[in-house]
Formats: C-alpha cells, sequence, structure tokens
C-alpha cells in the first residue's frame, strides 16, 4: 500500500532513471494524464492502467489514493520531475484527507534540464522557471515574477508558453524583459524533447517576441551575458577565459 509519484522525463524510455524504471516494476496500478500513460503502456501494458484527461488532477489523485488503499501499489506518472509543475504537491494534499498512506517522489529530469541540453548550457548560473500557465496562477502575478527576474539578470527558461487560449503570452512576456533586457539578448527554444520532431532553435529576444510556439515548447531567455558559441546557447559561469 503506497504510491510512488514518478517523473518520466520528457519522453524517451533513454531518459528515464532507473528508480522510476523500479518503482514502475514495483507498482500494481500505473495512474496518470493519458498522454503519459501513453508513452509507458506498451512496456507495463501488463500493469493496470487508469488514465484521465488533463484538467482532472484532483480526481487523478483520489484515484490513486482509493486504489492504494484497497492494498494496491500504484505509481503516479508525470512528465518530466513530478514536483516541478507536477502532480507532487497536490498528490499529498489529497492524501491528506484519508487514512495515512505512504507517498514516494521519485525524481525525472525536467524539461528546463533536458531542453537546455540540447541547446547547450543556457542555464549553468543563476536562473528562475516560471510557468505562462495562468490557470491556477493569477497573470498579474506571472508578469510580477516575469518583471522581477528580469530586473534581476536571471536566465528565464518558461514552461507552458502558450495554449490555443493564451497564444500571445509568449510576447507579452517577452515584451516584460525587453524592458530590462536588450533586444539581441540571446534566447532559444526547444519543442518535443525527447520525442518525435524533437527541435531546438536559437535566436534574439526580439524575434522570439514574434515567434509563436506550443504548448510542447520550453523557452529560455538568457541573461545579459548568454551568448552564441558555434550555433549552441551558452552563458558564461564567469571564468576568465584567457586563464583557462
Ligand atoms: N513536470 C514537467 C512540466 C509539466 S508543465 C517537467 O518537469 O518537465 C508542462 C510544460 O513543460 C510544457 O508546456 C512545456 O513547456 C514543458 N515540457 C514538458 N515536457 C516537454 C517536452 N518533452 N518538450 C518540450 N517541453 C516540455
Amino acid at each position: 500500500m503506497k504510491i510512488y509519484v514518478v517523473g518520466l522525463g520528457p519522453g524517451e524510455d533513454r531518459q528515464m532513471t532507473q528508480r522510476a524504471l523500479d518503482a514502475l516494476e514495483a507498482c500494481d496500478v500505473i495512474t496518470g494524464y493519458d498522454v503519459y500513460v501513453d508513452l509507458i503502456k506498451d512496456r507495463f501494458q501488463h500493469k493496470k492502467l487508469i488514465s484521465t484527461p488533463m484538467k482532472k488532477e484532483a480526481e487523478r489523485c483520489h484515484i490513486a489514493v482509493e486504489e492504494a488503499l484497497k492494498g494496491q501499489t500504484v505509481a503516479m506518472v508525470c512528465s518530466g520531475d513530478p514536483g516541478v509543475y507536477g502532480m507532487a504537491g497536490l498528490m499529498y494534499e489529497v492524501a491528506q484527507q484519508y487514512d495515512p498512506i505512504e507517498i514516494e517522489v521519485v525524481p525525472g529530469i525536467t524539461a528546463a534540464c533536458s531542453g537546455a541540453a540540447i541547446l547547450g548550457a543556457p542555464l549553468i548560473h543563476d536562473f528562475a522557471v516560471i510557468s505562462l500557465s495562468d490557470l491556477l496562477t493569477p497573470w498579474e502575478r506571472i508578469e510580477k515574477r516575469i518583471e522581477c527576474a528580469a530586473a534581476a539578470d536571471f536566465v528565464i527558461c518558461l514552461y507552458n508558453p502558450s495554449s490555443k487560449k493564451r497564444s500571445d503570452y509568449l510576447k507579452r512576456a517577452c515584451e516584460l524583459v525587453l524592458k530590462h533586457r536588450e533586444a539581441g539578448t540571446k534566447c532559444g527554444f526547444v519543442k518535443n524533447i525527447g520525442r518525435e520532431g524533437e527541435a531546438g532553435y536559437v535566436l534574439t529576444l526580439e524575434e522570439l517576441r514574434e515567434t509563436q510556439v506550443d504548448m510542447f515548447t520550453t523557452v529560455f531567455i538568457g541573461n545579459s551575458q548568454t551568448r552564441e558559441i558555434g550555433g549552441k546557447l551558452v552563458t558564461p559561469r564567469g571564468y576568465q577565459i584567457d586563464q583557462l
């Protein structure tokens, strides 16, 4: 009787940790958003699979707890890391409404890290991760966070940069950053990390402002020091290159 909240990484098997695979092996029931359950269903078809649509997050947690209370070992799967815009927090909140149950969070490679590796080394130094989804956070607070991160010269990594209803949010975010950073600031974005159609792009902040991305994209906005080296996006850590 236990719930694992498992990070699957960006999507492909080889970017899943051994600990995540062990947890999936150990469980009787696998539950999660249907897109994520689909990622692993071929490999774990002998398990009971319960997939739920997006926006049913709390319901998914209740299902997991109820299965666990029946005596099952349950894995709730999330993409990337379950503690980064994932289900780990909600799982604890929902589970406290029931008899005590053991929860183990199994970390995974979050999109900031898997995407950064494709672009080069944009995060290397201090960075801020901000989601542009205003489903759970008021847009004014998101704007404040973008402005503060921009003013403090953090590299900024944006999750949930777009959706059908929020097609101009990335543009609005870039405009806020442009108040504090040069138009030529080096940026990048990566689509479909670890999945079919994976592609990374390096461009300027001004160009990023005019770019449409979808929700399977992670965006990187460089700080004042970030540069392009041989097509890769690199933020220097501050080593004096002539002393290396
Ligand atoms: N828990 C996940 C994040 C979920 S929020 C993690 O740690 O990675 C969903 C957002 O994450 C997407 O809108 C996108 O910005 C980013 N993301 C997740 N997986 C991705 C992938 N394979 N490729 C590109 N971006 C991804």
